[in-house]
């Protein structure tokens, strides 16, 4: 029977691992001990005619053995493919990766749509705090303490109770009124806060854009012009306008505005319920207590003032039916712009 010493074998192996320089002698080594005629593989070969004795502690030895140079050659391996830095090997050849690129939020389109529209108008864009006190988002808009007006918001107040989240951009008039005389022509974009359920058509925060215009002679008429180009640039058609009176603290008189239906430009669908028009938002000339909270001679000037929903109108321009969309981080959504 021929005999195998596996303690020679092991430390021949542990030489020729040594002296192994490259990937290529490591495949040497493994073939010489692991393949068709390695001297594992012969070893192995031998069990089947040992003694039942003998057998048992040389299977042992021998699987002990060759998980040795198994691992030895792995740790070896893991060596030569190391990247060493400065060294690595670039395919100038292949083809290069493709970046994703990201896109605006629809909103942000909508926004930048509607800024975009009235500073061509001549408009300034103002901008304003979103946390506000009582007077500014209240007082200063005709709102006093007992008003029952109080009660349309519900309102996100701070622990304080004075402090609260702006319910409407209106404030960012005060603010400007305060600093600049007529005549005016300013935007308040910006996010707002209602305390309130939501639903598919209210959430807790949403986009407003406050409008404001005056002047010696401005007028509805004005009014009625300015709005109706913004509408039609807006969404891209003719859009006529209509005015409904209304009531809104902060104007008089105050109107809720109409616009045509776009799906069926004003003949009447399922969309706008048969009438041929659409509630896009609220508006009306500024009331004198307004002027008088910001020291303006509410005698010498006039003009308008409008509250937009910019949620609203992306939800019209994009056919959107939940406003939460707007909000939720949904991939699958907002992929579709
Ligand atoms: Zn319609």
């Amino acid at each position: 029977m021929l005999k195998i010493d596996l303690k020679k074998l092991k430390i021949e192996a542990q030489k020729s691992l040594k002296s192994a320089k490259n990937l290529k002698d490591l495949d040497g080594v493994f073939r010489s001990y692991f393949g068709k005629k390695g001297e594992i593989t012969q070893a192995f070969n031998l069990i089947k005619d040992m003694s039942k004795e003998v057998r048992a502690k040389f299977g042992k030895d021998l699987n002990n053995l060759k998980r040795f140079i198994e691992k030895s050659i792995e740790g070896k391996k893991a060596i030569f493919t190391k990247v060493v830095p400065g060294k690595e090997w670039l395919d100038v050849t292949a083809p290069g990766k493709k970046l994703s690129l990201g896109h605006l939020h629809p909103l942000t389109v909508t926004i930048r749509k509607a800024i975009e529209i009235f500073q061509e108008m001549g408009f300034t864009v103002v901008e304003g705090p979103e946390i506000e006190n009582e007077f500014y988002n209240f007082d200063a808009l005709n709102v006093p303490p007992d008003h029952p007006a109080r009660d349309l918001w519900d309102t996100f107040w701070l622990k304080d109770g004075k402090m609260l989240l702006r319910t409407h951009t209106s404030p960012v008039q005060i603010h400007y009124m305060e600093k600049n005389n007529p005549p005016l022509r300013i935007i308040a974009p910006g996010r707002v806060f209602r305390y309130e359920a939501t639903d598919a058509s209210h959430d807790v925060q949403f986009y407003h854009l406050e409008g404001l215009m005056v002047g010696k002679t401005i007028s509805v008429a004005n009014f009625i012009a300015i709005i109706q180009e913004f509408f039609s640039r807006f969404f891209g058609k003719e859009v006529k306008v209509r005015l409904r009176p209304s009531y809104f603290p902060f104007v008089e008189p105050g109107f809720e505005v109409d616009m045509s239906c776009l799906t069926c430009g004003g003949l009447g669908c399922s969309v706008c319920k048969k009438t041929g028009w659409l509630e896009i938002m609220g508006a009306g000339m500024v009331h004198p207590n307004v002027y008088n909270a910001c020291a303006i001679n509410s005698k010498e000037w006039q003009g308008f003032a409008f509250g937009i929903g910019l949620d609203r109108l992306a939800m019209m321009k994009y056919k959107i039916n939940d406003i939460r969309l707007f909000y939720s981080g949904d991939l699958r959504f907002l992929e579709q712009f």
